[in-house]
């Protein structure tokens, strides 16, 4: 028989004198010991974690084998339970399973708690207002942010971005540590992004304080001449996973370097799907594959500006220039003439 002590002994059912625990090792003696912590940083809800010894798990297996026991009356289940029961007195806060603000580690071989704070993610749009920033950070491709003679020592390619304009703010309410920028999607560098803006989740890194006045962060986002925000939101991780696996429709404005004639506009709105190859352009950082993609509408916006509405991961500039050859067919070839997009606005994504 096994040497069990008293919580083991009821757990498991058995009958018997309480003995030190050859199973547990006197863990739920020491529990009150373990919850002796504190915990600084806000948070509404929790949920906790149980690291076992991989040799009581070994013992515990061979025991529940041997007695045929169901795997309902686990060590680590029974200390979960108990152990949630206790962090909601100690904190008086709810348990949270699926978006825990923090998860509590009890990390019971080391005998510590080890507090996992969890991103906080703000959802919401965004406009671009100017040409010439990207959407996020984007370190030096030659010395990947160190800072070197390339990137006049700033470690950057770009001034600022967007990522960084929007971000700042949310650093400084939330005392964050860092935070990425989730986009549906983005636009080129030179172009603006306008009308209802683009979706976005921000996940700020390690956050002190959870409780932001979102109005207040809107208002001081947007004094910047560059960016703006709307519709700022408490968000979640599904979102960011939901931003990036879903394909917007989009709407553009390109401003031609020819003008277009009524003519041309009846060719034009003859093509419904192109071939694109990757773009030269962006050869360096993409896959070289082929795309079929389709354009929705074409409408004059008037004598040099194209508004178009097609599918996701169409690249709208070499639709128009036709790429030597990589996008076909083109605006380009469809009119016989040599166009170049000299200017390209987003004016809608089709999410909502
Ligand atoms: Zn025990
Ligand atoms: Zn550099």
């Amino acid at each position: 028989m096994y040497r069990l002590c008293r919580s083991c002994l009821k757990r498991l059912g058995l009958e018997g004198e309480p003995q030190k625990c050859e199973l547990c090792g006197g863990i739920f003696e020491k529990i009150d010991e373990l919850l002796d912590f504190s915990y600084d940083k806000e948070f509404f809800n929790f949920n906790i974690g149980v690291k076992l010894d991989q040799k009581i798990l070994d013992k515990e297996r061979k025991i529940m084998e041997t007695l045929n026991l169901s795997e309902e009356k686990s060590l680590k289940r029974e200390l979960l339970s108990i152990l949630r029961k206790k962090l909601k007195e100690k904190f008086n806060r709810p348990v949270e399973l699926k978006d825990p603000d923090v998860t509590f580690l009890f990390d019971l071989e080391r005998f510590k708690v080890i507090p996992q704070n969890n991103p906080l993610y703000i959802k919401g749009r965004y406009n671009k207002l100017v040409r010439g920033i990207p959407q996020t950070k984007w370190y030096c491709r030659k010395c990947k942010g160190k800072g070197c003679p390339y990137c006049n020592f700033k470690g950057k390619m770009y001034e600022t971005s967007v990522e960084e304009i929007i971000g700042k703010v949310f650093l400084k309410y939330t005392k964050g540590e860092d935070e990425k920028f989730h986009g549906a999607g983005r636009e080129d560098i030179d172009a603006r992004m306008l009308g209802d803006g683009r979706p976005f989740v921000i996940e700020i890194i390690d956050p002190k304080i959870r409780t932001l006045d979102l109005k207040k962060i809107e208002e001081e986002i947007n004094r910047d001449e560059r960016v703006k925000v709307r519709e700022l939101e408490y968000s979640n991780n599904r979102e960011v996973i939901r931003l990036k696996n879903e394909k917007f429709k989009k709407t553009y404005l390109a401003y031609l370097n020819q003008e277009i004639s009524d003519e041309d506009l009846k060719r034009i709105r003859e093509i419904t799907e192109i071939r694109q190859r990757t773009p030269e352009r962006v050869r360096h950082r993409r896959a070289d594959r082929v795309r079929i993609r389709k354009i929705y509408k074409v409408e004059k916006e008037n004598s040099n500006c194209l508004k178009i509405c097609c599918e996701s991961g169409l690249y709208v500039k070499e639709l128009i220039t036709g790429d030597n050859g990589r996008t076909v067919p083109s605006i380009s070839s469809v009119v016989q003439k040599d166009l170049k997009c000299i200017a390209l606005d987003v004016i809608k994504i089709h999410d909502r």
